[in-house]
């Protein structure tokens, strides 16, 4: 039989994934749609399975950030609408049409070349246009001096044959950082956006049916900016960092003691002798390293959860190993479970100490470690 509980996996709970959709379209108008941000193989939560869920729990929308990706959902099944966040090559148009994927759009170059693609094909290609309002990303750049180009970009985009429009969309900076200066960015770059839609409404005469603007961060704290439809992706994943909304971890990274070892003080441990014993020593050794997505960065500053207690990490952390002092965790022996982040250890005192976001840490779980899926 598989076991695939034997070295390192991650717990995924659908259920929480469930749960918190549910929470946060809970705190939504009634008519504002729900995308759902599965990109990235859902933060590492399993794109196919995440889809088929919020599918069937009612979502509206998915978004993905390129092809493959969108064609992975559209094998698996998947029948709602999906729109591919970044660029895909104009060539593909035949795929994005055949796979009724809808493809965001940033410039009139790139809405022209699909345009005559779907012509030669035969079709139509459905798109949202892309307004850049202060990320300095991808986007008609709707700030300053190019404002009014790009209101002209966008209302020829909007009249190219081969193209229908059915949404625009801009995306935010700093939605999700407190303080005044953030709060003022962040309504600014709505003014912005906002202020290309009225434009292109007056001058192109042109209406869009579905208009969003709002990741996580506007999700939670600008209810105000949720227009047509909302576009969250890490709060569907439980991470949210403060505590406006009582969302749910859905993964917990998990791997069990593989051998212990009694150090005398003095003893250093793993490469670079990074950490030395101060005190006779029970040191666990876990099959987990940054090759399974446990960032070296995190060496020597984080603890991880055994039998209820923390068990700091010592040493540099291996490709495939680390080490875990368990000297006043006497129950812990080979075999006991360890959580590294997900229900009792928490996933942003890593994030912290590897100088990173939760995110990240989501996404860097490899491919090595099996998905399991069971609620929690
Ligand atoms: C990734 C992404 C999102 C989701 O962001 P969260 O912070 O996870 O909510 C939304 N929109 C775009 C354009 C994105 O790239």
């Amino acid at each position: 039989m598989q076991d695939n509980t034997k070295r390192t996996w991650a717990e995924i709970s659908l259920n929480n994934i469930r749960l918190n959709y549910e929470t946060i379209r809970a705190g939504l108008p009634k008519e504002t749609r729900f995308l759902g941000v599965v990109k990235a193989d859902s933060y590492g939560h399993g794109a196919l399975r995440t889809a088929l869920m919020l599918q069937e729990a009612g979502a509206d929308y998915l978004a993905v950030a390129c092809l493959d990706e969108a064609v992975e959902l559209r094998r698996g099944g998947v029948q709602l609408p999906i729109l591919i966040l970044g660029q895909t090559p104009a060539r593909y148009t035949r795929d994005l049409i055949d796979w009724n994927i809808t493809q965001a759009t940033g410039c009139f170059a790139d809405a022209y070349a699909y345009s005559e693609e779907a012509l030669r094909l035969g079709g139509t290609l459905k798109i949202h246009i892309k307004v850049d309002s202060g990320m300095s990303r991808v986007g008609f750049l709707g700030t300053g001096d190019s404002f009014d180009q790009s209101v002209f970009d966008i209302i020829e985009s909007c009249s190219l044959p081969g193209l229908q429009v059915e949404g625009i969309f801009t995306h935010f900076a700093v939605s999700d950082c407190e303080g005044e200066s953030n709060e003022e960015y962040t309504r600014a770059q709505y003014k912005t956006f906002t202020d290309v839609i009225k434009a292109v409404e007056e001058r192109g005469g042109i209406h869009f049916q579905i208009r969003h603007c709002a990741n996580s961060g506007a999700t939670l704290s600008y209810k105000e900016f949720a227009l047509d439809m909302v576009r969250p992706g890490i709060i569907l994943y439980g991470c949210e960092g403060g505590t406006k909304l009582d969302l749910q971890p859905c993964m917990r990274l998990m791997t069990r003691i593989c051998a212990v070892k009694e150090y005398a003080p003095g003893t250093t441990v793993s490469y670079g002798r990074r950490f030395t014993a101060q005190r006779p020593t029970r040191m666990g050794v876990i099959p987990i390293g940054y090759a399974d997505g446990l960032h070296r960065a995190m060496s020597n500053k984080v603890s991880f959860a055994v039998a209820g207690k923390k068990a700091p990490q010592c040493g540099s952390i291996c490709m495939d190993m680390c080490m875990i002092d368990i000297t006043d965790i006497p129950e812990a022996d080979v075999g006991t479970e360890v959580e590294i982040f997900g229900r009792e250890n928490s996933i942003y005192e890593l994030a912290d100490a590897a100088g990173t976001i939760s995110y990240e840490l989501l996404c860097a779980v490899s491919k090595r470690v099996p998905r399991v899926y069971k609620d929690f």
